[in-house]
């Protein structure tokens, strides 16, 4: 089964993915994820990636691509966060599902007022070690600056700083948007309230991702 998870930055594609990976048993693919790890180990991927990520821009087409088909070259259960982010990208998933007889079963967009996104994005927190999101003042870890489930360090990202969140909307307008009409003609796209409380928005994504068990 493979799931997408469309929506701008802030709009709970990461905290969604977590909590979906653990309820459905999907194995949870974030690219973003994938690259601050990679960049925090000063990796060959994470020094080609750093700067785009820092400047909030997209990493190169070919660069996530490669590293989107070597995670998905065995059949499996996957939940998408954060690839495709443009037209290319969503090709190139077509092709690479091709390949290995993989169909796209369900693709949410979730819905959310820019605004509501970057104040969400100015009080976002995460684990450096386990990606695990916080948030400082609605779920803010029990020991300050430490991560509840693993221990790691809990910072803010670099890139949810007001000016690179701004340019990162601005990004999500530009190239991640038109997937939706890309998606939209589908029967498998759903759209999804993100001004809804956490668990509002699990219930409705799960009742979905349910459904579409039962018919398959
Ligand atoms: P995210 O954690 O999804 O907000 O991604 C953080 C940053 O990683 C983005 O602003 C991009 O610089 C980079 N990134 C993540 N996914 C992609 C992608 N599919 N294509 C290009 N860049 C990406």
């Amino acid at each position: 089964m493979i799931v997408i998870l469309l929506g701008s930055p802030g709009s709970g594609k990461g905290t969604q993915a977590q909590r979906l990976a653990g309820k459905f048993a999907f194995q949870h693919l974030a690219t973003g994820d994938i690259f601050r790890t990679e960049i925090a180990q000063k990796s060959a991927l994470g020094l080609k990636a750093q700067d785009y990520v820092r400047a909030g821009k997209l990493v190169p087409d070919e660069v996530v691509t490669e590293m989107v088909a070597a995670r998905l070259e065995v059949r499996g259960k996957y939940l998408l966060d954060g690839f495709p982010r443009n037209l290319a990208q969503a090709q190139s998933l077509d092709e690479i599902l091709k390949r290995n007889g993989s169909t796209i079963d369900l693709v949410f967009y979730l819905t959310l007022h820019p605004t509501e996104a970057i104040r969400r994005m100015s009080s976002r927190r995460i684990c450096v070690q386990c990606a695990d999101v916080y948030n400082a003042l609605s779920r803010p870890p029990k020991t300050d600056g430490v991560c509840d489930k693993c221990g790691g360090k809990v910072i803010q990202r670099e890139d949810d700083a007001e000016a690179t969140a701004a340019k990162r909307l601005m990004v999500f307008n530009d190239l991640t948007e038109p997937l939706v009409a890309y998606y939209k003609a589908e029967q498998v796209f759903h759209s999804i309230d993100a001004a809804n409380s956490p668990d509002q928005v699990e219930a409705a994504l799960s009742a979905v991702i349910e459904s579409a068990r039962t018919a398959r």
